[in-house]
């Protein structure tokens, strides 16, 4: 008997989740998985075209990453990184280090994205405490941006739907426009909204000249937000920004990072070294969590001192760098460079475009965007009259229901369908994840003419 749904309605309270529609509504119980899919209790196969909220990477049960973290195992499952270090998080720094870009040196682990962010945003602030530039205590940030959960990474946050309610409890954020396009945006083009954005952040690190610790960014592509892709050359006019006005400039390359934009991180698109760079989702494959703060050589060298002049970073967490975490690290870069996955993945990348492509003509969809191994289809009521869906309703939540029925999990964010499957997804899998999603929208919305 299969009671596991009931069970989890009396007693678990779920994030994102409204409550009161997930009681209602029949769910679906995961017990196990296997390469691109999940498996529930009824036995139902499905793939995981969300990579499990974007970190699985190889699928799952990957023989390589299952047997090290079984050898952690038969070794240590946990120790602290307080006073003490061990060999899985050795190894793995160096082997980090060794695919970052050039400009950083120092690893700071935790265990969440939003974690990662806090601590950069408290590396960044203390960091110009020590050069005694004691005024230099803002944020900068874009709007529909997403760090995270925490206090922190909320007062850095620009998605109102998510962020607004808790303003009373946020620190001060200096926000920039969001530097691209929308569909239905008239009278604009992308090079302006780039330069829009781009002016704004210099006019805010003008007139606000030595008081802003750091910018941060989701390098190319703001997930959450609705999977907006930025312009070329974006990232790139933020670094000489920075430059120039002396900001720390921070990379958020959580969701982006690990292969997922084709490059082994988003910032490489555009030769850019970001001075702090946060990593998480897939840096453990999907398999544990782990996250890790990165810091130039300049910024760790303003904490070296006299135990009385305070210097110290005071900020840990009792799992910091957890063995088995760094375990399922090493082992899941030892699959990128065996199986050369960012080679295999470029052909990848490329079905999913001209999969994609017959799409932008649906009389239903708004627009097409991909950046990289990442894809995005957005609903739109009338988009030749530039017309939106109105939220209530809720056709993305609407089209991923249907889109299960028939074997394929993937999660909106309000009308625009994600497609974020794992990059070692299989061609018949992708090819399927994407016909799925066709036929889901052809029925949830009215279908192609
Ligand atoms: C998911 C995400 C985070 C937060 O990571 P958690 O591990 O969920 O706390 C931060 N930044 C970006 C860009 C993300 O996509």
């Amino acid at each position: 008997m299969n009671d596991y749904q009931d069970r989890d309605k009396k007693h678990i309270w779920h994030p994102f989740t409204q409550m009161r529609d997930w009681i209602a509504q029949d769910q679906i119980v995961i017990e196990s998985g296997e390469g691109d899919f999940l498996v529930d209790t009824e036995g139902r196969r499905y793939i995981d075209g969300v990579s499990s909220l974007w970190c699985n990477v190889h699928g799952h049960r990957r023989a390589e990453i299952d047997r090290a973290v079984r050898d952690q195992l038969g070794r240590i499952a946990h120790s602290t990184m307080l006073g003490l270090t061990h060999t899985a998080a050795v190894d793995f720094s160096e082997k980090l280090l060794a695919v970052v870009p050039p400009s950083l040196s120092r690893v700071f682990y935790s265990d969440s994205g939003s974690e990662a962010a806090e601590i950069a945003l408290k590396m960044a602030f203390q960091y110009w405490r020590h050069r005694g530039q004691a005024d230099r205590t803002h944020f900068v940030a874009l709007r529909e941006s997403y760090h995270g959960d925490t206090i922190g990474s909320v007062s850095v946050g620009g998605i109102e739907i998510f962020h607004s309610l808790f303003r009373p409890l946020l620190f001060h954020t200096y926000f920039a426009p969001v530097p691209a396009r929308r569909w239905n945006e008239e009278g604009v083009s992308a090079e302006e909204k780039m330069r829009a954005s781009l002016g704004e952040i210099e006019r805010i690190f003008t007139s606000e000249e030595n008081k802003i610790a750091a910018i941060i960014v989701e390098p190319l592509v703001q997930g959450a937000g609705g999977i907006i892709v930025h312009p070329p050359g974006f990232l790139r006019g933020v670094r000489q920004l920075c430059d120039a006005h002396d900001v720390l400039m921070i990379c958020d390359e959580v969701a982006v990072g690990f292969g997922r934009t084709g490059r082994m991180f988003a910032c490489e698109h555009e030769g850019v070294s970001p001075d702090i760079m946060t990593l998480a989702k897939a840096i453990t494959a999907g398999y544990l969590p782990l996250a890790a703060t990165l810091a130039r050589e300049k910024i760790f060298e303003q904490y070296l001192g006299e135990h009385s002049e305070c210097k110290t970073f005071f900020h840990g967490h009792t799992y910091t760098a957890n063995p088995l975490a760094c375990a399922a690290a090493i082992a899941n870069l030892e699959v990128f460079e065996k199986e050369k996955v960012l080679e295999k993945l470029q052909p990848k990348i490329a079905t999913m475009t001209e999969l994609l492509a017959p799409l932008k003509n649906h009389p239903h969809v708004g627009e097409v965007r991909q950046c990289g191994f990442i894809g995005a289809v957005e609903l739109a009521g009338d988009p030749a009259a530039g017309r939106p869906y109105s939220t209530g309703e809720r056709m993305g939540a609407r089209v991923c229901a249907e889109a299960r029925k028939h074997g394929l999990l993937i999660r909106p964010l309000v009308d625009v369908i994600v497609l974020m499957p794992p990059l070692g997804i299989e061609d018949a899998n992708l090819r399927r994840m994407i016909a799925v999603i066709g036929e889901s929208i052809d029925a949830v919305c009215g279908g192609r003419k």
